[in-house]
């Protein structure tokens, strides 16, 4: 595939995963879903913004029966940033009892999914596995299993299918990496 650039503020970006090879790793996805979660009516829920485009490239590839709700989370901005999770915004569902599925775009430090874990914990779910397309893995800062990685890479900054660079970029079909 031709190598593509595009500019997002003042950055520089070139392809670097393209819209063909996210499908077949989310179908792969899907597939183990299926299988893991027969007659236990998951509950996916897609944290908002970034995971729009993979919730919807993996749900309508899924076929156990499931319910599907997007949240939003609201996180504490201290001096460093550390992104801990405040409130889970929009998730009327009652949770207890149910198998839960998050669906991020991104792990890279895990504060956002280890924060998210510990809110709905306190709601008593029977289990909770994360999703998400894209995983660093060099980056991460907790004890995470993370059951569900459409896509492991660097430590680099990408955006596209559905990742921004202060808020453009999300349209992409594909993913960009900065040019270093
Ligand atoms: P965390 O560090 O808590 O695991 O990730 C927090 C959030 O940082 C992600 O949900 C995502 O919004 C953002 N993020 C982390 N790495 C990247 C990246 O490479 N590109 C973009 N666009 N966002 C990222
Ligand atoms: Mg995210
Ligand atoms: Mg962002």
């Amino acid at each position: 595939m031709e190598p593509r650039t595009i500019r997002l503020h003042d950055c520089e970006f070139s392809t670097y995963i393209f819209e063909e090879e996210i499908i077949a790793r989310i179908t792969m996805l899907a597939e183990k879903i299926d299988t893991d979660y027969q007659h236990k009516k998951p509950l996916f829920l897609a944290v908002l913004n970034g995971s729009f485009m993979f919730a919807a490239d993996l749900l309508k590839r899924v076929s156990v029966p499931c319910e599907i709700a997007f949240i939003r989370l609201s996180s504490y901005q201290d001096m460093n940033s550390t992104g801990k999770v405040k409130e889970v915004l929009g998730l009327t569902e009652n949770i207890e009892d149910r198998h839960i599925v998050i669906l991020e775009d991104i792990v890279d430090t895990g504060h956002t999914v280890h924060g998210l874990l510990q809110k709905l914990a306190e709601q008593k779910p029977a289990s909770v596995e994360v999703a998400t397309l894209l995983m660093k893995p060099e980056c991460l800062q907790h004890e995470l299993a993370v059951k569900y990685v459409a896509r492991t890479i660097p430590n680099d900054f990408v955006v596209g299918y559905g990742l921004d660079y202060n808020g453009l970029g999300r349209n992409l079909r594909d993913i960009y990496k900065i040019v270093s």
